[in-house]
């Protein structure tokens, strides 16, 4: 059996783990290990579909101390206008070079990919490889730090949870751009599943040449979706950014429900829906463009009979009701479900932390400020003071807890000098160097956030109310 110290022993390394690890390094001297049971760094992006790519734009996603893309703006597709969202080959690439020419380097990580972490006794972890079986047991000297959290479920690893009849054919994003291959062409397609998955591959077909007509989308619940141009990190963005956040501080102050908070957000051009004759039930930040979203408009065959149960030949059965499918149909399922509910915990416990969002959605944001604070503050008590865990929405009440859960955090943060310094210094934060750099005659922008300021407040003094309502 193998045996050695650490200071940090990292579980996962995805996105969460390398961002932690990356701020630490960084910030302290310490000895770090992270341990992953995938290949390679990047967690759950090795698995993606090839038509993946971010949502927010990747000016503010990855790891503090490397730019992901170069900050330019896409000049065609549908994200035209606005900032560069990596693909998933260029996270799994990025993250390559985090871990290969900035971690590694360093001489002060070890990296075990392949192997499996299965537990910690009084200090001791214990890691076996995948490939060899082979037993270490890890001193952790300082903190064992759970960087698997968020773990999202992905099509590629995530088995159907219905039945399939024999001669169905049934693929997986991934194995829906290999139709090309395919003697017999499918004429008809069905998506399963209402979460970005879905609307991914739904954009896919539409720009490969599918018609509109051919595709049917199965959409147990619709999506509230997040505008993309109001996650605009540049400074000709103020308006639609600084000044969104603002926005949604109105609705939420002057919401008399639930349904009438999300009609006021779209009104005010912060949320999209796909189809403005429902009213979405699920929000998990999935952000799109206004050109996407017009794009997915010209499908008009949904299904909304809630989750398929069993895919028949020529059927669907679903949870509330069965629908007659074409022969020769391509069911592409994108049921995994992305977000896995699980419950906030304290992020500092004895020997532990467990990085968690500290502003919805930001998950990379967050993990680096988790490190930051680690190494810059004392006791677990601060720590957890100043890291107030933002819970995740479950459903569209989650959205008023979250925003007002940023909200604290920021004005908490404003408040001390030194953090408030690195974040607004840092890459991963993509508003604050936004407000710090606006001067004393940029009316306008002050006026925003005079806005926002007041609006914050009437929010807070709703809440009550609005939560009652839901
Ligand atoms: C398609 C898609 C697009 C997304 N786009 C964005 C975006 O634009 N912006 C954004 O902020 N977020 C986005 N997200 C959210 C996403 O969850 C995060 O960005 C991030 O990649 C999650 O990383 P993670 O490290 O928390 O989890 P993972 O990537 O799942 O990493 C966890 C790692 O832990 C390892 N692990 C688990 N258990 C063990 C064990 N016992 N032993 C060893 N290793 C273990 C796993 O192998 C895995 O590699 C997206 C998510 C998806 C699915």
């Amino acid at each position: 059996m193998a045996s050695f110290e650490t200071d940090y022993l990292i579980i996962g390394a995805g996105a969460t783990g390398l961002s932690f690890a990356d701020t630490l390094l960084k910030e302290s001297d310490a000895h770090i290990t992270i341990v992953d049971k995938h290949a390679q760094p990047g967690g759950h992006w090795n698995d993606a579909y090839p038509f993946v790519a971010l949502h927010q734009p990747s000016a503010f996603y990855g790891v503090n101390s490397l730019e992901l893309g170069s900050r330019r703006k896409d000049t065609v597709g549908h994200n035209a206008g606005l900032y560069e969202l990596a693909s998933g080959a260029e996270v799994t690439g990025y993250f390559h070079k985090v871990m290969h020419q900035s971690l590694l380097p360093s001489g002060r990580v070890r990296y075990l990919p392949m192997s499996n972490y299965s537990g910690i006794q009084e200090a001791q972890a214990s890691v076996q490889s995948i490939l060899s079986g082979q037993e270490s047991q890890i001193t952790v000297r300082k903190k064992l730090v759970d960087a698997t959290y968020f773990t999202p479920q992905v099509p590629a690893t995530t088995p159907p949870k219905f039945k399939v009849a024999d001669g169905v054919r049934l693929v997986t994003p991934t194995q829906l751009t290999q139709i090309w291959q395919s003697v017999d062409r499918p004429k008809n397609f069905c998506i399963l599943g209402a979460g970005k998955t879905a609307m991914d591959a739904a954009v896919w077909l539409l720009t490969c040449g599918a018609s509109p007509e051919s595709i049917h989308w199965v959409m147990p619940r619709d999506s509230w979706l997040i505008n993309r141009i109001t996650t605009q990190p540049g400074i000709e963005f103020f308006e639609h950014s600084i000044g969104g956040v603002a926005k949604q501080m109105k609705a939420i102050a002057e919401a008399t429900s639930i349904d009438d908070l999300f009609e006021r957000l779209e009104a005010s051009g912060q949320m999209l829906r796909i189809d403005p004759t429902h009213t979405p039930r699920m929000f998990h930040y999935a952000t799109m463009s206004e050109g996407e979203v017009q794009l997915l408009r010209q499908i008009k065959q949904f299904i909304r009979k809630g989750r398929v149960q069993v895919i028949e030949r020529d059927a669907l059965v679903l949870a509330e009701g069965r629908e007659s499918m074409p022969a020769n149909t391509l069911y592409i399922n994108c049921t995994a479900s992305g977000v896995e509910p699980r419950p906030s915990e304290p992020m500092f416990q004895p020997g532990r932390i467990v990085p968690q969002l500290l502003r919805a959605p930001l998950v990379t944001f967050s993990a680096a400020v988790c490190a930051y604070v680690e190494v810059h503050y004392d006791d677990d008590a601060l720590k957890n003071k100043i890291c107030a865990v933002v819970p995740f929405p479950r459903d569209l009440s989650g959205y008023v807890t979250a925003s007002i859960a940023n909200m604290v955090n920021q004005v908490s943060w404003s408040q001390n000098k030194k953090l408030r310094q690195w974040m607004t210094d840092s890459r991963l934060d993509g508003f604050s160097k936004m407000t710090a750099s606006i001067e004393e005659d940029e009316h306008d922008k002050i006026a925003i956030l005079m806005d926002l300021r007041a609006n914050g407040m009437a929010a807070m003094d709703n809440v009550k109310k609005l939560m009652a309502s839901a």
